[in-house]
């Protein structure tokens, strides 16, 4: 990078260039200072990461609604077998442990909403 008083290179329509002043040399050719290569490459890259962020919470998301799916299922499974069992007893702790996922499912999806 170094100063210059060219026109930037960059062409912005069909066969037209940016208007502005070169205030920076890269790739041996003169650019504004936002049309730089560099600077550019940042701003995609800055942009890119938005996206990836966007996604990522995304995923988050549907894993938290997943998990709270799966524990409601296991609440009905351990519940149903609760009652139908011969020894309720012994199955009361397969309940209790799903209904705590499901509470923890739901704690954790709570966290994640509240920002
Ligand atoms: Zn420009």
């Amino acid at each position: 990078m170094s100063e210059t008083k060219q026109q930037c290179s960059a062409k912005v329509q069909r066969n037209r260039r940016c208007s502005r002043d070169g205030v920076v040399i890269e790739d041996d050719k003169s650019w504004c200072k936002q049309h730089a290569p560099s600077h550019v490459k940042a701003w995609e890259e800055a942009r890119d990461a938005r996206w990836e962020a966007k996604w990522a919470a995304q995923d988050a998301a549907v894993a938290k609604a997943e998990r709270i799916k799966a524990a409601e299922a296991a609440v009905v499974e351990a519940a149903v077998a609760w009652r139908e069992a011969r020894s309720p007893t012994t199955l009361v702790n397969y309940l209790v442990v799903a209904v705590d996922e499901l509470i923890d499912a739901r704690k954790a999806a709570e966290k994640g909403t509240a920002k």
